[in-house]
């Protein structure tokens, strides 16, 4: 039986596919090509450039294959074009579940793993942020990936889908290989901005805001690799599988690293200079986000292999100087 991956054509969708690859599993993707790339899925695996959104191709992908699971990764993901465009996140995001879970609950097919984030806790009470913590987002993203948590709750309480939902903080990294990677046309994210220097598609990287409470006054962030991201959802089907139930978990490295500590770690990496400019603070970031993924260890026996950030930008660093304009060679 195959394992339907939504949004298998974007970032960690198509580490997601890779995994699934490896583990001999069956993938089949669907992805809209709103922001995913086709050559980022391989030859080999069934493809249908459809929209989630869209019932009557869902049901006509539900009906033509076997689907014994669904892993969720099709949604709109940026902060701050959420906070322009909230009824498009909404609508993407939310009805895009919406639909998906109908085709699911009418094809009887009872697992899925969802692509949630730490964006649905708003800003941190404690740190490292627990599960249990309150959710309070202060964006229209994270709170539409919140009602897509609580949509799957209410189904999986009325009909037998049974979900695990994995809250990711910092994503960055590529496969190891450098044959897929992170390749965004609106670029917001801190590793592959910084590549952008030594890639010379800007002179520096401006730092935002180095007045916060945090030990060298820039903002900590907790960074988890992609392959151990693309590791996690495997072992979140294997729970499921096995008959595991319903359930949310944390996925970080555990451990927070500055803007600069960034920088610097990705001056090693790189061998290169990468020039600083301090701008201000950008809108809604809190100082600190860290993860306790201790839940994540010991349901699910995960533990993120990259804990060294230089490692984690040198898998970045060998896909963007392979593929310095992305899939469009
Ligand atoms: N950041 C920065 N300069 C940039 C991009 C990001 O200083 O050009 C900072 C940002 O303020 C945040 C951290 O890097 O503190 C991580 O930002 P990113 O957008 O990668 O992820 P977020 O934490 O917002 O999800």
């Amino acid at each position: 039986m195959a394992i339907l991956v939504c949004g298998g054509a974007g970032y960690i969708g198509s580490h997601m596919v890779d995994e699934l690859l490896k583990n001999n599993e069956t993938p089949i993707v669907v992805d809209n090509l709103r922001t995913g790339h086709r050559q980022a899925v391989p030859a080999q695996v069934k493809f249908y450039q459809e929209d989630i959104r869209d019932s009557k191709a869902m049901d006509k992908i539900f009906t033509e294959n076997k689907i014994e699971a669904v892993i969720h990764f099709a949604a709109c993901s940026l902060v701050g074009e959420s906070m322009e465009k909230p009824l498009l996140y909404l609508n993407n995001n939310v009805y895009g579940m919406q639909v998906l879970l109908e085709t699911m609950v009418k094809h009887k097919v009872d697992k899925i793993v969802f692509s949630s984030s730490a964006a649905t806790y708003g800003e941190p009470k404690r740190i490292p942020i627990k599960e249990t913590d309150t959710t309070e987002p202060t964006n229209p993203y994270g709170e539409s990936k919140l009602i897509m948590e609580k949509m799957m709750k209410w189904v999986s309480l009325i009909h037998s889908v049974r979900y695990v939902s994995l809250r990711y903080f910092n994503v960055a990294g590529a496969s190891e290989d450098g044959h897929i990677g992170e390749d965004h046309k609106q670029e917001s994210h801190l590793v592959p901005i910084i590549l952008q220097v030594p890639l010379k598609k800007r002179k520096a990287i401006t730092i935002y805001g180095q007045d916060y409470p945090t030990k060298d006054g820039t903002c900590i962030r907790d960074y988890v690799h992609v392959v151990d991201l693309a590791d996690a959802h495997m072992r979140a089907i294997n729970y499921l599988r096995k008959g595991g139930s319903s359930d949310i978990f944390n996925l970080g490295s555990g451990n927070g690293f500055s803007v600069k500590e960034m920088i610097e770690a990705a001056r090693k990496a790189t061998g290169e200079e990468i020039p600083v400019i301090v701008g201000a603070r950008r809108a809604g970031d809190p100082a600190k986000l860290v993860a306790s993924s201790e839940k994540a260890g010991k349901i699910l026996g995960w533990k993120a292999k990259y804990t060294d950030m230089e490692s984690i930008i040198k898998t970045a660093w060998k896909w963007h100087k392979k593929h310095p304009n992305g899939f469009d060679e």
